[in-house]
This record gives C-alpha cells, structure tokens and sequence, in this order.
C-alpha cells in the first residue's frame, strides 16, 4: 500500500513533497512564537496539484495549512498539529493584467510588491501595502484581509478582490466573481480574510486604480499626544483626504532616536507623517493649502513638507525604525494592532499608559492613525516569569478596552492562534455560533488550518 507521501507525489507534475527534518523544521513557525511541525511540505506549482493533494488530505483526515510567506503575526500559517502545509512560494506568476479592465490576475504566491511594482510599470496602481509587502504573499493578503498605509483613503484588500477560485475541503476546483457569472459555491466572499480556514485559494482576481501621478509627503511635530490626535481628527473630516497618516507617539519615537539618526525638535511629544495624493495637480494644491493651513492651527511645534525625494525617504525611515528599534529595547514583545475610533484614540493611549503603570512594563504605540489601527507593543524579558504573565494580562486589557472604546481585537494581523482566546471579548456566543456554521458549511470536517480563529468540534 502506498504511504500518504508515495500517494501525494504520485499527483504532483512540477510540484515537490518534501519530509526532510530541515525543511519540517523551517515550516513549523511564522512571526510568531507558536510552532508545529508539519509531517510534510508540499512545495505546489498548480491548481490542479493544490486540488489533487487536498483530495488526499481530505480522504485521510489530515490537515492542511496554506502557506505564503509566513510573514502573519498571528499564526494562521503554524501546523500547530502537524499535517500538509501547501508552500505557495513557486506559485507565483502574474498570469495576466488586462489594462482596458484594469483587472490582475495572480496566483497566491505572488508577492505584493512585485504586483505592485508591474501594475506601476503599465500607470495602474493596487494600493494594498502591508509593512511586510517586500515579503508577504497575495495569497497571504487574501486570507488576512491585509491592510496597510494608504488603506486609510483605498481600503483593505477585500475591496479589490473581483474574484478568485478556490479548492474546496474536498478538493473540488471553484470560482466566483469575475470568473464565474454564478458563483459555484454560494458566498464564497466570506473566504477573504477567513486566515486560510474555508478553502484554499488558487487564483485571484484584484482590481487595480490608475496610479494619481502627483504626491505631497509631510510630516508634523507635536508637543504631545493629545495635540497630534486632535490634528488627525481635524484633518479627517476637513476634506483633505490623505493616503496616509501614521502616527508616532513619544515612546515610539525615544525608541527610534536611540538606533537611528533622527532630528527630533525638542519637546516632541509626537510625531505624524501625512501623505497627500492626487491626480491633478489644481486638486493637490487646494488640498495642501488646506492641510497646511490645519497644521497652523493646530499650534505644532514644527512641520516640514518634503521638498525631495531624499527627504520623503528620510520621513519614511523614521517611521521604518521604530519597529526595528523597539525589537533591540527588550527581548521579547506583543504586538497587539487593535482598531479604535479616530475619536478614542488619546483615550485609549492615555488608557496604556495608565496600563504600562500598572503592570510595570514598557507599552509603546504607533501605527495607522488615519484609521485607528494601532500596533500596541507591550515590552517584557521572556526569561522573568512575572513579566511574562504580567505582560498577557495587559493584552487582554488592552483588547478590552479596544473594544469597549468602539473598536476591534485585530485591525489586520487577524486571529489565527494570537487571538482565538480573545475572541469572546468582541463576539458573543450567537456570533461566534454563526461563524463555526459557516466553517461546517465549508469545512465539513476540519481539515483547513484546523484550531484557528476557534476550537470546533464537527459531527
Ligand atoms: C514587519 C511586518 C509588518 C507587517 N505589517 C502589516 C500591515 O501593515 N498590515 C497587515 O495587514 N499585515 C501586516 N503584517 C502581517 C502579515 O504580513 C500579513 O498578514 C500578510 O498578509 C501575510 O502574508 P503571508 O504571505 O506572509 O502569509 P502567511 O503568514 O504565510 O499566512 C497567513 C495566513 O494566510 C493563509 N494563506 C496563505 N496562503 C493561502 C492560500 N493560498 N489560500 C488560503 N489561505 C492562505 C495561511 O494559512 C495563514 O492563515 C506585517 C508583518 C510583518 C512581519
């Protein structure tokens, strides 16, 4: 009788099944500190391979786990008990841009920036740009919803998926939207950002915008935190419509100035880079007058518009270096990206600050202001117990509160493992009901990326 290897090689044409301990050893972990060695990688090349292996999961009761780049901060990519995990990184052409329907169709392996980088060539243009987007997947996108800078003006993935197929749990070819005029699986839609749960995605269709040729890039510094919320509220409902605002409070930024070589004014409390653009130039003009003109109101202590591109390059690398500066402060971290409204963000960062208090620990925030997706990181030594415990109780608090403040446990690193514990504080028991009918419905027997997002027993 042939082993599940002898039967998963025997259906592969281009594609490689690999058991050797490094390779298992690789796969076994993301970015996160959850692990689990896969029993085999299945480096896969096609659609029809993805489908051939499922079928022989699912006729043996083995997991699968889709993986892209295993760039996810919440685990969704770990075989936390072992099975198949499907390694899309070879499959990963740009099978086609139509330009007239400004429409790309890529495999999942394709990485972001390398769809991004062909669509800038043809004048078009797909906003989605997650920090990790040098390294993430579409496929990885797709199945985590990804957000990202400029989603504050364009959006989430989700909104420029037009279609996708898709291998089903029992390893049935699917598709929807623009590749099939009737969907062939009802609701399939619900798969974006479903962290690999649902089914296995295979192609995907996603719009692209013409690229707006013009850009202005500023960044504001202000004497404290309060001051630079309140500018983003201003600017959120001027009209002024930035692609971008982060935000980086004053912790952040102490943490940045010690590893790389920023000018702060003193007294910087906080710190906003505000990115304008636009597709006339009239248009841009009005706007940064407009923003300017808040920016004056608002009393910052100094602003700078960027006058080159080694400039922009300059307000770009401040905000790159306060996550690599806070990985050297401490050797272990949470990084929590809860979502509040605009209007609770001083709230909730006073709230952890109140937090880092009381727990004695180091809590810095930054992150996607414009939208109120903000990267809590809650600094701890993994080698002192305290520490460690103290450091999950305040996560939990800071999700609490995320939520009683009008907002979300997970902004875009998703639930996966991370947050599966969590998820009663957002959802109530009929929510979270509904959402295991819809993986039965899907799923019937739990082979996609089993013991994410929740524990369900099937039958
Ligand atoms: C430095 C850094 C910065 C980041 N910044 C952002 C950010 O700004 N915004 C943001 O949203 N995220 C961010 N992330 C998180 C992460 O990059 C995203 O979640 C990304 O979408 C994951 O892509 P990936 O290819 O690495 O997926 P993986 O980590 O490999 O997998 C993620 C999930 O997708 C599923 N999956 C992968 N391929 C498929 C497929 N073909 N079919 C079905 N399911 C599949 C996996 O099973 C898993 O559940 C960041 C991560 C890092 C390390």
């Amino acid at each position: 009788m042939k082993t599940i290897l002898e039967e998963i090689e025997s259906v592969l044409d281009s594609g490689t099944a690999d058991v050797s301990p490094e390779i298992r050893y690789i796969f076994r972990s993301d970015t996160t500190r959850f692990t689990g060695t896969p029993d085999i990688v299945v480096n896969v090349r096609t659609e029809k391979e993805v489908a051939a292996v499922v079928k022989i999961a699912s006729a043996n009761g083995i997991a699968v786990i889709a993986r892209g780049a295993g760039t996810g901060m919440s685990g969704g990519a770990v075989p936390l008990k072992g099975g198949i995990v499907l390694n899309f990184e070879k499959m990963n052409r740009i099978i086609g841009i139509d330009r007239r329907k400004r429409i790309a169709y890529v495999e999942p392996g394709v990485v972001t920036d390398r769809l991004r980088e062909e669509a800038d060539r043809l004048g078009l243009y797909y906003p989605p740009d997650p920090s990790s987007s040098a390294v993430s997947t579409i496929g990885g996108n797709f199945a985590e919803n990804a957000g990202g800078l400029h989603c504050v003006k364009y959006g989430v993935t989700s909104r420029y998926v037009k279609g996708f197929r898709f291998v089903d749990s029992a390893g049935g070819i699917n598709s929807c939207g623009v590749y099939a005029p009737e969907d062939s699986f009802p609701g399939s839609f619900v798969m974006i950002g479903s962290e690999g749960t649902l089914g296995i995605v295979t192609e995907i269709a996603l719009e692209l915008l013409d690229r707006p040729p013009l850009e202005e890039t500023f960044v504001t510094y202000h004497a404290d935190l309060l001051n630079a919320v309140n500018t983003v509220i201003k600017i959120k409902s001027s009209g002024v419509d930035p692609s971008v605002i982060e935000l980086i409070d004053k912790d952040a930024l102490s943490a940045a100035v010690q590893y790389s070589k920023i000018d702060l004014p003193e007294n910087t409390g906080a710190v906003l880079i505000i990115k304008l653009d636009s597709y006339f130039l009239p248009a841009l003009l009005e706007r940064s007058i407009l923003l300017e003109n808040i920016i004056s109101l608002m009393k910052v202590i100094k602003y700078r518009k960027a006058e080159s591109e080694a400039e922009k390059k300059s307000f770009w690398d401040m905000r790159k270096a306060v996550s690599s500066a806070i990985k050297r402060i401490s050797n272990d971290k949470l990084n929590e990206d809860i979502t509040v409204p605009v209007s609770n963000m001083h709230s909730f960062i006073e709230f952890t600050r109140a937090l880092s208090e009381k727990f004695a620990l180091r809590i810095i925030v930054y992150g996607h202001a414009g939208d109120g997706n903000l990267h809590v990181n809650i600094l701890f030594d993994r080698n002192n117990s305290t520490e460690t415990n103290n450091a999950r109780l305040a996560s939990e608090e800071v999700f609490k509160k995320a939520v009683e403040l009008g907002g979300n446990i997970s902004g875009e690193h998703g639930i996966g493992l991370s947050k599966k514990n969590f998820m009663s504080i957002q959802y109530s028991k009929n929510e979270i009901a509904f959402m295991k009918k819809i993986k039965k419905a899907f799923d019937p027997d739990n082979i996609f990326n089993p013991d994410k997002i929740f524990n369900i027993t099937m039958g």
